[in-house]
Order: C-alpha cells, then structure tokens, then sequence
C-alpha cells in the first residue's frame, strides 16, 4: 500500500475542489475556486523522493522505456532560446546559466550553443541515470536538487518540471537564492487555461508523477508572489506531429493513452521569462 498525502489547493490553499480526471488510479481534481488542477490525494513526499533518486515512477512501475535522450530538443530549445533571449546573445559577454531538472542535458547543450565561449552552463538533475548519460557526453551536471552548494548563477531554467514539483512556492525561493541580483528564470510548461474537459488535453496526464497542471494565470501569480516579474511569455502549440507520436508509441506499449490528433486540442505550453525582484511581495500571501 503506497503512502499518501491529502492536500488544499496548492494554488490558493483553499479546500474547495471537484472531480476531473481518473488515471491508474490516481484522482485529479479542479479547485472551484481558481481553477487549479492537482492530483489529490497523492504519493507523500517520501515515496516521490525516493522515486525520483532512483529513476522509477512514483506508481512503482519502471522507467518509461520510450523515455530517453531527444537530439531534436537541442534545436527546439536552440530555436527557443534565439529569439527570447536575443539580447543577451547580442552582448556576447559570459553568462553563468543552470538548468535545473535538466534531464540528459538538452537544454544545456542549446545555451552553450548560443552563449560565449567562456560561459558557464550546467545542469542540476535528481536522476542518476540521466545524470550518468549526459556526462557521458560531455555535459556538466549536478546531481541532486538545489541546496546550499548549488552554485549562484545568472540565469536558471526550468523546463517542463512544473508538473513534477509538490510545492512551487518553496521551489521558487529556492531559485531566487541561487540567481544573482536582476538575475532570471526561463519556465516552460503545459497552459491548461483554455481545457474544460479532461478529453480536450492530447495523450496522458501523467498520474502520479505530474502533480499539478496550471495556466498562464497561475504561473505568473506563483512568479510574481514569490519575487519575480514577468519580462516576456510565449504561448505555443505542443500538440504538433512529436506529441502525437509519443502518444502512439505509449499506445503501442499499452498504456492508457487518449490518441490524439494533430492540432486538434486547445492545449498550449507557455515560456515565461522572469526576472528576480529586490523583494519577495509579501502582500499577496
Ligand atoms: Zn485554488
């Protein structure tokens, strides 16, 4: 029997909240009041960190197996990273950037493509198994969480890992400590601001390992209360021809996948760049 936690809302911490979606047993629910999805109960904190330093998923089965190392990510972040970021490549000076969750690095290999030569870009990753493969190839990472030897960097992202973090405020102060002054977070995430049903979003939730799924109005409430101002946020369509496919594929292995189709779903993902402020706004809490 695996260990659960019952929560409030992790948005508005009211406990207000109705059914919205099943999956392998895990409940997501929709708080009445902000509109905010999260899996409720769900895995408690130890049973997650355990989990994740071992690279299985929190439900106890094994790693995903299509899960693993996306060459054409380097380009899309590449892409990505061009035009948000141009005016720090046009100053051309050395950065310190740190990818927090960075996987098999992908990310990391994108800044250090566009950033100076004498930049410093590293990853932090909690599973040692993607820690090990991005060594490998050459990609410096950190293995573990952010904590007090975490180095100070400039600039920090966060890609997709949103979903997977129990407490985003707590992870927010933790990144305005290591980010410089002026220094800035890049978050991208799904935006589930424009999906009403569960059938309008393509392929699986992800139960137990995503946690939460929030919009563009939740995220920059969490940035903004928590020290940060928004420089800049892109909306994108994520339900193109690779989401599709890795939907199919996760078909084919047998899981309980919704199959979706191309461009069909009112699902976006977001990239918002942020900015730390001088101090935490304390009048929002
Ligand atoms: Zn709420």
């Amino acid at each position: 029997m695996i260990n659960v936690e019952i929560i409030n809302c992790p948005f508005c911490r009211e406990n207000n909240a109705e059914h919205w979606a099943e999956e392998c047993g895990w409940k997501t629910v929709r708080c009445r009041d902000c509109g905010y999805l999260y899996v409720n109960p769900r895995p408690s904190v130890q049973i997650r960190n355990d989990a994740t330093e071992l690279g299985v998923h929190a439900s106890g089965d094994d790693l995903d197996i299509s899960e693993r190392r996306i060459g054409k990510k380097v380009d899309l972040y590449r892409k990505a990273l061009q035009s948000l970021y141009a005016d720090v490549w046009l100053v051309n000076q050395p950065i310190t950037w740190l990818d927090i969750g960075a996987g098999y690095g992908e990310m990391v290999e994108a800044v250090k493509s566009l950033a100076h030569p004498n930049s410093r870009v590293l990853g932090l990753e909690p599973m040692q198994p993607k820690v090990t493969a991005a060594r490998a190839l050459g990609i410096e990472m950190i293995s573990g969480y952010i904590d007090e030897n975490t180095p100070k960097c400039r600039f920090a992202s966060a890609i997709n890992i949103f979903s997977h973090i129990y407490d985003f405020d707590d992870f927010l102060l933790k990144v305005r400590c290591i980010l410089e002054d002026g220094g800035e977070l890049l978050i991208e995430t799904g935006d589930m601001g424009n999906v009403q049903e569960r059938d309008q979003f393509p392929g699986e939730l992800g139960l137990p390992d995503h946690v939460a799924f929030a919009s563009e109005r939740h995220m920059t409430g969490f940035l903004e209360r928590n020290g940060f101002e928004i420089v800049a946020v892109q909306s994108l369509r994520v339900d193109g021809l690779l989401f599709s496919a890795k939907g199919l594929v996760k078909k084919i292995l047998g899981r309980s996948t919704v199959l979706s189709l191309p461009f069909s779903s009112p699902y976006r993902s977001i990239r918002i760049r942020a900015r730390k402020h001088p101090d935490v706004r304390s009048d929002q809490e």
